[in-house]
């Protein structure tokens, strides 16, 4: 019987080489602004959606697209082994669970080439220049990136799959935002020197593999597909 597999991916840093977020918010409110809020984030005197708030409040674009324009000047682009990694996902019949704590509207616009794609992430509202973020759920990252993962385990247990029937799971990131999916992964790609990587080698995870680039993950995928 063919291996079979499910794959989420987060996007920022990880399918884009840079995050879209900041790179957004750099431009807006200055590089140093934005590093204060994320200490505050990693010291604890403030909570991810206060600091994140925060930070999208100081965003004065009307339209997402004036934002994506921000990113096309400061060259975000896709990681350079993404298009072999989804030639893969497409030649197995996979559709790409792409899970962000990033905006939609964004990472959509870097996603139209991919059709097989599924998005989760947050969302924001422009009223007159305003971004009000809208958050998948009230978790500590505005959007618990575990819980499709558990869903769809509880989906094969009720299908009366084992956990060694079911398909593997792979999670591919590189942020805080991606420890709770990496908790839920059968095998976690964690892009090396990044919060990911820190995290799950702190905490003990198993099936962790370091990643620099998707060249690293396709290889891997195509080695256990054909073992
Ligand atoms: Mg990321």
């Amino acid at each position: 019987m063919p291996k079979q597999f499910v794959v989420y991916c987060d996007f920022d840093g990880t399918i884009t080489t840079q995050d879209t977020g900041n790179v957004i918010i750099d431009d807006q409110i200055g590089t140093a602004e934005r590093q204060r809020l994320d200490h505050c984030i990693l010291d604890g005197s403030k909570t991810f959606p206060e600091a994140n708030n925060e930070m999208w409040a100081g965003v004065k674009f009307k339209t997402f697209q004036e934002a994506v324009d921000v990113c096309k000047k400061n060259n975000v682009s896709h990681d350079p082994g993404f298009n072999r990694f989804y030639a893969i996902l497409q030649k197995h019949n996979i559709t790409l669970q792409v899970v962000s704590a990033g905006l939609k509207p964004i990472v959509e616009v870097y996603l139209t080439d991919y059709p097989n794609v599924q998005v989760f992430a947050n969302n924001a509202k422009i009223t007159d220049g305003n971004w009000t973020i809208q958050y998948v759920d009230d978790s500590p990252f505005g959007h618990d990136k575990g819980a499709p993962i558990r869903k769809l385990k509880e989906q094969y247990k009720a299908q009366g799959l084992s956990d060694a029937e079911r398909p593997t799971i792979l999670f591919i990131g590189d942020g805080v935002s991606d420890m709770s999916a990496a908790r839920d992964a059968d095998f976690v790609f964690a892009k090396k020197g990044k919060d990911l990587e820190t995290y799950c080698k702190r905490e003990g995870i198993e099936g962790i593999l370091i990643w620099e680039n998707f060249d690293f993950i396709s290889d891997w995928l195509e080695n256990w597909l054909a073992n």
